[in-house]
């Protein structure tokens, strides 16, 4: 039977905004030594925001941007957004055939006659692009900025770098030392490349160990059982349909209420808040209803 005690756990839990879908998961709470927290949407706003493009000789930085942002536009992922909205913001988007999005990779279509492949190095390379020395250049550039760089190709040749970049929450830095004042050790786990990952986590208070950067969405939850192989109770706080089988494997899944069907459904546990102080809120209200059950 359960005890009442979990039970007016759960149920304090749904007034303060943290959804717990079964009483047995604040037991499974109070066992966690390990926080690993996704960047896009859960440590930041997931708000992205165009902050320039370039351009390789020839190739016009409007033009380029008006591309990739038709096929964007047919993607939910907040750079797809950030993107298609600055391309429309200079003219109304094209149509786009052939539509396909690859998580944690990027996206393409054909506009008019032309393939236009957008996202990550890796992605551009499956899709028959070849990165020479100068395209690796502008793409080193950008994020040395501190932006979230994008690729745009063109009939598999590489075209453009779009930057984008998004803000951190502004409660995400005391939530995250609260976390640790608890003991806890809090990782950082993201698609997103190193020196983005890297400032973020600075800004934060992640230690540079504890930054996983340039992770597929397959390998999110790799990265979750090597923790748990290693002896770690780890919960995964996420939002995004590639954080899934992560919060999945966690021993204690933690979705954003602003995230993905997907991320809730795999999550045990929803803050509505869309606040990783619900994260601390939680742990203390798993300690606070089994002391009391004691
Ligand atoms: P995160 O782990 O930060 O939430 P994702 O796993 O969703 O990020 O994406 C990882 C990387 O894949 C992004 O940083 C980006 O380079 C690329 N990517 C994914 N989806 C898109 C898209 N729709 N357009 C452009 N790039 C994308
Ligand atoms: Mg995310």
């Amino acid at each position: 039977a359960t005890p009442i005690g979990l039970l007016v756990g759960t149920g304090r839990g749904a007034q303060m905004g943290i959804l717990i879908r079964g009483p047995q998961v604040l037991e499974d709470t109070r066992k966690l030594d390990t926080i690993v927290l996704d960047k896009t949407g859960t440590v930041t706003t997931g708000v992205m925001a165009h902050t320039g493009t370039r351009t390789v000789d020839g190739v016009d930085e409007a033009t380029a941007l008006a591309l990739a942002g038709a096929v964007e536009h047919h993607s939910e992922h907040p750079i797809a957004q950030a993107i298609a909205a600055a391309a429309a913001a200079q003219a109304p988007l094209a149509e786009v055939t052939g539509f396909h999005a690859e998580p944690g990779g990027g996206v393409k279509g054909t506009v008019g006659t032309q393939l236009v492949v957008v996202g990550r190095p890796s992605w551009l390379e499956s899709q028959g692009v070849t990165l020479d020395e100068s395209a690796r250049q502008m793409l080193h550039e950008a994020e040395q900025a501190g932006a979230t760089a994008i690729l745009v190709a063109v009939d598999q040749q590489f075209q453009a770098v779009i930057s984008v970049a998004d803000k951190i929450k502004d409660s995400s830095a005391k939530a995250i030392a609260e976390l640790q004042e608890r003991g806890l050790r809090v990782v950082l786990l993201t698609g997103d490349n190193k020196s983005v990952a890297a400032e973020v986590a600075a800004q934060v208070g992640i230690k540079e160990e504890d930054v996983f950067a340039g992770v597929f969405p397959a390998d999110k939850a790799k990265a979750i059982s090597a923790l748990q192989e290693q002896g770690k109770v780890v919960a995964m706080v996420g939002d995004g349909v590639n954080d899934a089988p992560a919060l999945a494997q966690a021993d204690l899944g933690i979705a954003m209420g602003s995230g993905t069907d997907v991320a809730i459904e795999a999550a045990d546990i929803t803050l509505m808040g869309n606040d990783l102080h619900q994260v601390t809120q939680a742990i203390d209200l798993s300690a606070k209803t089994l002391s009391t059950i004691k």
